[in-house]
């Protein structure tokens, strides 16, 4: 029987590679790779070897036969990406391997080895450092403003997504490796600028991401009572930026602006019931202020259609197994008249996300526990209220027919925006720093920024899931070894020690692995006596404190790794 992708698809295609069969798609050089939902296996070219299995980070691939009772519509999902074909006849490709890009050889050129400043700790960091790592003798040294590493992966994924948070084990190993090194808990641009960090290292590649939302400009945001959505993700993750957020569940309804993945993630743990909640990461405190809510609809608000709904229909599938999800019946019929229109060979995610929205359930029924509505066609025009947030004024779209939603929670969710970086140019309009390849080049000379590159959503925009960084840090790591490999980077001034010791001199409270892994060592520990996988630190002078409790450990580590890298 075949194997079959599930909802946690990270899309890092490592599956693709270990596939001896090709019979895992889209692969990275086909054509709309960067835009896919997941990736598919196809059951008729699938020999069942498990190869797929031990090499997917997030285990979100089971054989046919395992498949949970809520993974089952995945068979079909896999399938459907696959055209109709007379059953036993395989499609013609399936004798080809997806084509492994060579790694980036980097031959010592002067007196220090191929050494690289990575600015930021999420996925595209992680990545690009595995990409590095895979040549003798490279350095890699992580800078991260936070003490804790792995940006949306520990802040941005919800905790009842614990799959999803296992590519963690793959950035554990990637930052035990030899000529890797994190200095946690420094902000370039605050403590440290471009051109400290050029000084020692031959290039600095920012993978710093877009942590920030994008605003909607309408009367009254701003006013108590109204939010972001992922100001909410970091709340209920325990960043420490967001721990003290004003989150106000005592009203019955909470609108969201917008339906993408992000809407559906804060929907659903708004909606959730505490117990489910209650053996995952989620913040001590997120969990006590849910515990406590008074929360019973939540409503996830767009202005187009449900054939243009944002969200993945991975996402879809996980949300309706585990909340109660309804429309109107204005929206139903919308749903049905998307459905007709469609083409017979529509695009065939549509249809099944247009097929899962027609099975809801009718917000007419009597509201017996939290649950989520979808609602469609409305444009925010304004929030009205006294003081405080009481409803979203909206028209119908293409209309100046006024509607109303009553709401205590007005979030909006229209997705995040890169910020500028110190020292490099910026292009506000797109949100990413201008770059060719992920070489970052000024336009206003057109020239290259001496040693600057870029990966992940600063390089290419807020699309994408946590495994398409892969491949993108794979094109910008070709890029910086080309330029190397050209003589076009110039030679940092001192080595690993001097690089610490600049560090050290600019941000004394400087974090290392060892305090790092004093710090995750806690939080799994008092995780463990609660039976959950952590409870976080959720304020930075905490995490120092364990830091320096262990302080004579990484300072050993520290002279002994230097010592080791001389
Ligand atoms: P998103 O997918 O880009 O969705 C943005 C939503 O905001 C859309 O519905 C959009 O509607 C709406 N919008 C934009 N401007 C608006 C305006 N002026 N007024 C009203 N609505 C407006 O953003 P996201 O949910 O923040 O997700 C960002 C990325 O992270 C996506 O690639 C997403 O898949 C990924 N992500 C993935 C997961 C996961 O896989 N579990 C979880 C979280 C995030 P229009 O379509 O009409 O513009």
């Amino acid at each position: 029987m075949p194997h079959v992708i599930t909802q946690a698809c990270c899309n890092d295609a490592s599956c693709v590679f270990a596939c001896p069969v090709n019979c895992i798609h889209p692969t990275p050089d086909e054509p709309g790779f960067a835009t896919s939902e997941m990736l598919y296996i196809d059951p008729d070219a699938c020999v069942d070897c498990g190869a797929c299995v031990r090499a997917c980070p997030v285990d979100a691939i089971v054989p046919h036969t395992k498949v949970a009772a809520e993974q089952l519509p995945f068979v079909e999902i896999n399938r459907a990406f696959y055209p109709e074909r007379p059953a036993g006849v395989k499609l013609p490709p399936t004798s080809k391997l997806a084509p492994i890009l060579p790694a980036a050889e980097v031959p010592q050129r002067g007196r220090y080895p191929l050494t690289v400043a990575i600015v930021g700790s999420g996925p595209a960091a992680m990545y690009a450092a595995d990409e590095l790592l895979t040549q003798p003798g490279v350095l890699v040294n992580m800078f991260e403003k936070l003490p804790t590493p792995y940006g949306l992966v520990r802040a941005g994924v919800a905790p009842d997504h614990q799959r999803t948070k296992l590519a963690t084990r793959l950035f554990d190993e990637i930052s035990r490796r030899r000529g890797f090194q994190f200095f946690l808990n420094v902000e370039v641009g605050k403590h440290l600028r471009h051109a400290d960090l050029l000084q020692y290292h031959h290039a600095v590649l920012y993978a710093s991401g877009a942590m920030h939302d994008r605003r909607l400009e309408i009367d009254g945001m701003g006013l108590p009572g109204t939010g972001t959505a992922t100001e909410v993700v970091g709340w209920y993750n325990g960043h420490p930026e967001f721990a003290d957020l004003p989150v106000d569940l005592s009203h019955q309804r909470v609108v969201i602006v917008g339906n993408g993945n992000v809407a559906l993630d804060v929907a659903r743990i708004l909606t959730s019931d505490p117990d489910r909640l209650a053996d995952t990461d989620i913040a001590d405190y997120a969990l006590a202020a849910l515990r406590d809510s008074g929360v019973q609809e939540v409503v996830i608000v767009a202005r187009r259609g449900p054939a243009a709904s944002a969200f993945t229909l991975p996402e879809l599938v996980g949300l309706t197994q585990v909340a109660e999800v309804v429309l109107d019946t204005e929206d139903h019929a919308r749903v049905r008249s998307d459905l007709a229109a469609l083409p017979a060979d529509g695009d065939h995610l549509t249809r099944q996300k247009l097929e899962i929205l027609a099975k809801l359930g009718d917000a007419s029924a009597p509201i017996t526990r939290p649950r989520i509505r979808f609602a469609y066609g409305l444009t925010p025009e304004r929030i009205s209220g006294d003081g405080r947030c009481t409803a979203v004024e909206f028209t119908v779209t293409g209309s100046d027919q006024p509607r109303r939603i009553e709401a205590g929670l007005v979030l909006t969710s229209i997705g995040y925006h890169g910020t500028p970086i110190a020292d490099l140019p910026f292009d506000d309009a797109a949100g990413i720093v201008p770059n060719d390849g992920g070489r970052v080049i000024d336009p206003a000379t057109g020239q290259r920024v001496a040693g600057a590159y870029v990966s992940g959503w600063i390089k290419r925009g807020t699309n994408g899931f946590i495994g398409s960084n892969k491949s993108d840090s794979l094109k910008t790591i070709q890029t910086l070894a080309a330029d190397y490999n050209a003589g076009l980077l110039a030679e940092p001034v001192g080595g690993p020690r001097s690089a610490a010791r600049m560090v050290h001199a600019h941000q004394p409270d400087v974090i290392d692995a060892a305090g790092w892994k004093a710090i995750n060592e806690a939080e799994i520990a008092a995780g463990a006596a609660q039976g959950r996988p952590r409870v976080k630190f959720t304020r930075v002078p905490d995490m120092l404190d364990v830091v320096t409790d262990h302080s004579d450990v990484p300072l050993l580590q520290n002279l002994l790794g230097a010592l080791r890298r001389r």
